[in-house]
């Protein structure tokens, strides 16, 4: 297709879209002007982007599943039934498997071998990498298809690391990655995201939010696709430092369907960009900031109460030290309709809707206890505060509109009797440094306990929502899903100051 078409054809989808959106809002046809009309207002509103235009057709994705800090050199995996080419330095082996076949990929002095149970070797790779994919080079992405890793590494530095049996459609590469193995998966982009999203979130979610998630990974991705993970093998990885991305294993078929609806479409920022469509768990009520967690890069991101328009919690947004006690532990919160309060999505239908590897409760408002011998040893631990001898108090430093701490004062007694003062920045190492794996969100305030020399025994932590907590909130997501909104309005209300657009 020639750019010029591809313009007028994203126009014309861009056209519908906004289309789609005043119908979402309530807009009724009369407010909707001609098709030639609003042409003109876009192409006057909206240029195209230059840092992240909009893909002319689906992109393929390099995504690493098993990385070099996983520090693997050996993997088990399982072909399923079908016929599969192994190729590695030129060379090429077919299998017909009639039934499960199970392998194993190893690199060993530089090579990668990959071995079939009492056969031996069925192919060596010298130059270090070794491919395996279907002949007919299809990828099938249907519930548990594909090629099964064992014991491959999720949530990884996250308190809910662990290792577990994925299914990946698509091609699977194995690299000798400075000795040890690291597994690249490439497959197109809607594929990825089916899994994304039932990876992110479980398949029982509700139609409307599966939509929602998809469009808002697939922005994500375009923008990161380029550069996330520099000089290694593949762009992004399967982890929630990137997103979540284990295969097919917990697809569900009607999931594609909601999915491929929303197939090709994209949130475009004011200045033409595709947006960097950041998303997390549970923001806690209040939507932060984009720029205070990811820079002036993060554009068309909203900052609003996580509630409807006429919610009384309005009246907190942005927080401050004055009001985060109440924000964090208020009686308003029994009555609170913040979209991802327990009041919206009960805790008890959590574990439909969460992850397969999430722990599932709510993470609204949460609470973290520790004693002074715990928090000297987690501060000598990751704080790498060697000379510490006595936690004295923590004091806040810039919050942002969601309550999340993005500097943090430690004080502490040095074990040669000084008083010393450490300072956390990013919202990010305040979590890193406050749990053994990682704290919830860095919306908190705390509580002390104290003996009767006035030395601190206890710290106790009252906390606010889970992760950044900027762009759409998956909790508020899903509780506007059950509440009857639709995709479009969920995008609109999680990225205000972008448009739906129709790529591919
Ligand atoms: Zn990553
Ligand atoms: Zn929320």
């Amino acid at each position: 297709m020639l750019k010029e078409q591809v313009c007028v054809f994203i126009l014309a989808h861009f056209v519908l879209s906004i289309h789609s959106i005043l119908f979402a809002c309530g807009e009724n046809e009369k407010n909707i002007t001609s098709k030639k009309e609003s042409q003109k207002v876009i192409e006057t509103k909206i240029p195209r982007g230059k840092k992240f235009p909009l893909p002319e057709k689906e992109p393929i994705c390099r995504v690493g599943i098993v990385l070099e800090s996983d520090n693997k050199s050996r993997m088990e995996i399982v072909l399923p039934e079908g016929e599969f080419k192994i190729t590695g330095d030129g060379k090429e082996k077919i299998l017909k498997c009639d039934t499960q076949k199970p392998l194993s990929v190893k690199v060993s002095n530089g090579k990668v071998i990959c071995e079939e149970p009492k056969v031996g070797t069925l192919l060596l790779s010298s130059s270090g990498v070794i491919s395996i994919q279907r002949t007919d080079g299809k990828e099938v992405v249907a519930p548990q298809s594909g090629i099964l890793l064992k014991r491959c590494r999720i949530g990884r530095g996250f308190h809910w690391q662990k290792e577990v049996d994925l299914y990946y459609p698509g091609k699977l590469e194995f690299h000798n990655w400075n000795s040890k193995l690291v597994v690249v998966n490439e497959i197109h982009l809607e594929p990825y995201l089916y899994c994304v999203v039932t990876s992110e979130m479980s398949s029982m979610c509700p139609p409307e939010f599966i939509k929602a998630q998809t469009t808002a990974a697939r922005s994500w991705t375009i923008v990161n696709l380029k550069d996330k993970h520099k000089g290694v093998p593949y762009t992004i990885c399967n982890d929630d430092c990137c997103q979540r991305y284990q295969g097919t294993t917990y697809l569900a078929s009607d999931v594609v369907e909601s999915a491929e609806k929303t197939r090709g479409m994209f949130l475009v920022t004011e200045n033409g960009d595709v947006c960097s469509a950041f998303y997390s768990k549970c923001c806690g009520g209040i939507i932060e900031k984009g720029s205070n967690i990811f820079g002036k890069s993060a554009l068309g991101l909203s900052d609003t109460t996580d509630a409807p328009p006429d919610s009384p919690t309005a009246r907190f947004n942005p927080i401050t030290e004055e009001n985060v006690r109440e924000w964090i532990l208020g009686d308003w919160i029994k009555k609170s309709d913040s979209f991802c309060s327990p009041n919206v999505c009960p805790e008890a239908v959590l574990p439909k809707y969460l992850g397969a590897v999430d722990e599932a409760r709510s993470y609204y408002r949460w609470k973290v206890v520790y004693t002074q011998e715990e928090i000297v040893e987690l501060l000598k631990e990751k704080a790498h505060l060697d000379d510490i001898a006595e936690f004295l108090g923590f004091r806040p430093g810039f919050r942002g509109n969601s309550g999340r701490l993005h500097q943090l004062e430690i004080v502490y007694r040095t074990d040669r009797g000084e008083k010393k003062t450490f300072t956390v920045k990013r919202q990010y190492t305040i979590r890193k440094i406050l749990h053994k794996k990682f704290l919830y969100s860095s919306a908190f305030v705390w509580d002390y306990e104290k003996d009767t020399k006035g030395k601190i025994t206890k710290v106790i932590l009252y906390g606010a929502g889970w992760g950044h907590g900027a762009g759409l909130c998956q909790m508020g997501a899903l509780g506007m899903a059950l509440k009857g909104y639709t995709y479009q309005q969920i995008l609109k209300h999680y990225y205000n100051k972008t448009t739906l657009v129709k790529a591919y």
